[in-house]
C-alpha cells in the first residue's frame, strides 16, 4: 500500500513538472499573429504564462482582437509590415523599450502568390518580388533585430523560430516563388543560428504541412475549413490521427521556444503529418 502511494505521488509530480508553465516571465513578438499559425501560438504562448506577447500584423482590427480576446495585459497587438524594415525595427525596439527584453521572436508572417500559377514559363516576377518581400526579406530583417536586441540584452537563451514549410523540401513546380523562398527561410536559419551560437541564442525553423487556414484555404479555394482539412488529411501519411491544425504547429514553436529544446538550434522542425515522411504523395 505504502508502495502504490509512493507511486502515485511519483507520477502525480511527473504530471506537474509536465504541465508546468514552460514561458513564465517570457516576452516574445509573433509575427503574422492575427491569424491562422501565429494567432494561435499566441494563445498557447498566453496559456504558458508569457509575461507580454506582441502580436504584430498588417491586419490591425484582426489582430486587436486576438489581443484583446487573450487579456491586453498580457498581449498587445502593433501593426507592423515586415516587408518595411524601419517598421520590424520599431516592433523589436517598442517591446524591449515596454517590456525590458526579447526573449522570443516568432518571425511567423508569410504570403503565397494568389490566382495565378507561378510555373517556370509564366513565371511573374512582379508578383515574386511581394513575395520574397514577406517570405525571406522579411523573415531576415525579424531575425537580424531580433538578434540585436538579444545581443544587446546580453540575455542567455533567446529563442529565434522562423516558419518554413513542408515545400521547401519539395519541387512544385506551379509555386517555384513560394518554394524558394520557404527553402531560402531554411538557409537564414542554419547560416545565422551558427553565427548567434556564441551568444546563446538559438534558432530554429518550423516547417508545417497543409493545415486549413485562411492563407490555404484562399490559395486552394476550399470553401470551408473542413474541405481543406478533409483535402490535407488524404495527402498525410499519418493515419486516424485526425487533421494537422493550426495548435499541432503552435505546440512545436512552444517546444522550440522554451526550455524543452535548450540545446537545439540551427534545426527545421517539420510537423506535417508524415506527407514529408517517405518522398512526395499523390498531391503531387
Ligand atoms: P494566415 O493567412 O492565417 O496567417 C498569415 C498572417 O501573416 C496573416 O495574419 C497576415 O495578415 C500576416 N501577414 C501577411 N503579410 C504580412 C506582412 N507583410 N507583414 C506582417 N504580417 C503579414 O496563414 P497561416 O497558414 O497561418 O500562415 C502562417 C505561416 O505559415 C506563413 O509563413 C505560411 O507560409 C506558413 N505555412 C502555412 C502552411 C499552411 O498549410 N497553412 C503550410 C506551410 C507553411
Amino acid at each position: 500500500m505504502h508502495m502504490l502511494i509512493k507511486q502515485i505521488m511519483m507520477a502525480e509530480k511527473v504530471g506537474n513538472s509536465l504541465n508546468h508553465k514552460k514561458l513564465e516571465g517570457k516576452v516574445a513578438i509573433i509575427t503574422g499573429g492575427a491569424s491562422g499559425i501565429g494567432e494561435a501560438t499566441a494563445r498557447l504562448f498566453a496559456e504558458h504564462g508569457a509575461r507580454a506577447i506582441v502580436i504584430a500584423d498588417i491586419q490591425d482590427v484582426l489582430g486587436q482582437n486576438v489581443a484583446k480576446s487573450i487579456g491586453t495585459e498580457q498581449c498587445t497587438y502593433m501593426h507592423c509590415d515586415v516587408t518595411n524594415e524601419d517598421q520590424v525595427k520599431a516592433l523589436v525596439v517598442s517591446t524591449v523599450k515596454n517590456f525590458g527584453q526579447l526573449d522570443i521572436m516568432f518571425s511567423n508572417a508569410g504570403t503565397i502568390t494568389e490566382k495565378i500559377s507561378q510555373t517556370i514559363l509564366d513565371f511573374d516576377l512582379k508578383a515574386s518580388d511581394r513575395l520574397f518581400a514577406i517570405n525571406t526579406r522579411g523573415v531576415v530583417a525579424c531575425v537580424k533585430h531580433a538578434a540585436r536586441a538579444m545581443v544587446r540584452g546580453g540575455l542567455k537563451g533567446g529563442s529565434i523560430i522562423c516558419t518554413g514549410s513542408v515545400l521547401a523540401s519539395f519541387a512544385l513546380p506551379q509555386s517555384i516563388d513560394y518554394v524558394m523562398s520557404k527553402r531560402a527561410v531554411i538557409g537564414l536559419v542554419e547560416s545565422a543560428s551558427k553565427d548567434l551560437g556564441k551568444y546563446g541564442i538559438r534558432v530554429n525553423c518550423v516547417s508545417p504541412g497543409g493545415v486549413a487556414t485562411p492563407l490555404t484555404c484562399r490559395a486552394s479555394n476550399f470553401d470551408s475549413v473542413e474541405e481543406g482539412e478533409k483535402f490535407f488529411m488524404d495527402n498525410s501519411r499519418l493515419k486516424g490521427c485526425g487533421p494537422l491544425k493550426v495548435e499541432n504547429i503552435a505546440n512545436a514553436v512552444l517546444f522550440l521556444a522554451s526550455h524543452d529544446s535548450l540545446l537545439i538550434t540551427g534545426q527545421n522542425l517539420v510537423v506535417d503529418s508524415g506527407f514529408n515522411a517517405h518522398g512526395l504523395t499523390k498531391a503531387d
